[in-house]
């Protein structure tokens, strides 16, 4: 369980990167983000003052996701941000939208004491830093405005992860993305499906071995499932298990398998529910599972 401490210094990280946020949409004049196909993000970072994004093509190779390089010019300091050829659409959108959030952490130097002072000191800056420019990357790509007017929750039910997974494409990012962002805008959930990720969290696992954690769920509100938790401790063991042995593709038996685990976690509402499944992985190797369903009726 997060303590209140921990649940304050996420609360006020939403609200400060949510803040940020939307200074970039003023910035670049992109106001009202309704009617948006997808975020621009290219050309926010490249309209930005000071700012830049490019696609590394240096023979160097870098370890990180992407690199912030700050420049002298003879108009004054210049940013640039090199992003990874190799990353997908999905992943170096995310870069330019990551960045940047550190960007507009460097021009407003308070944010961060204040969520500090707000929440208490238990994390340190620089992980705070990540937390708010991850929050930031999610709620510039996709804004509440849009995905209220254009996420089709009628739709979804009917098509599920079909349909998840096609409106994420269609806005450039990826589906733990869209999931995170459906549950804070549509919290407690829609009525009537659940939508489930898990990954591997490797910063909270480092030296303990991995653990595969529920990182996002749409759920409606009394079918309860903590985020951050183990399956193996939520009694989800067997759908981790199987995780390992699958390969990235969707499978049908283990499905039943997980929505038949899930039902018991549920037990406190019986509850009649079908779904698929599906185990994807990224070309560094980095997988995760969905797991979407519909609740068809309480027994
Ligand atoms: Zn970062």
């Amino acid at each position: 369980m997060a303590s209140r401490a921990h649940r304050a210094t996420i609360a006020a990280v939403h609200s400060e990167a949510n803040l940020l946020a939307l200074e970039c949409f003023e910035t670049t004049r992109l106001g009202d983000t309704t009617g948006l196909a997808h975020v621009p993000v290219e050309r926010i970072v490249d309209e930005f003052p000071g700012y830049h994004a490019k696609v590394s093509t240096a023979s160097q190779p870098f370890a990180a996701r992407a690199a912030w390089i700050e420049e002298q010019t003879p108009e004054g300091p210049r940013h640039e941000i090199w992003l990874r050829p190799e990353d997908s659409a999905a992943g170096k959108r995310f870069s330019m939208a990551h960045e940047l959030g550190h960007f507009m952490l460097k021009q407003h130097l308070g944010v961060i004491d204040r969520i500090l002072t707000q929440a208490g000191g238990q994390m340190s800056r620089e992980v705070l830093a990540e937390r708010i420019s991850d929050e930031f990357a999610s709620l510039l790509l996709l804004p509440a405005p849009m995905l209220k007017s254009q996420f089709d929750v009628l739709r979804a039910e009917r098509d599920g992860l079909l349909y998840l997974e096609q409106f994420a494409a269609r806005k450039g990012v990826s589906l733990t993305m869209l999931a995170k962002r459906l549950s804070q805008v549509f919290r407690p959930g829609p009525k009537g499906w659940f939508f489930v990720t898990a990954d591997f969290d490797v910063a909270r696992t480092q030296g303990v071995g991995f653990a595969l954690r529920v990182r996002t769920r749409v759920c409606p509100a009394r079918y309860y499932l903590p985020t951050n938790q183990r399956l193996t401790s939520l009694g989800l063991g067997c759908v981790a298990a199987r995780f390992e042995e699958m390969r990235p593709f969707s499978s049908e038996e283990w499905c039943a398998e997980a929505l038949m685990q899930l039902r018991s976690v549920w037990r406190r509402v019986k509850v009649d529910c079908e779904g698929v499944s599906k185990k994807y992985a990224t070309r560094s190797g980095y997988s995760y599972l969905a797991l979407f369903g519909r609740i068809k009726s309480e027994i």
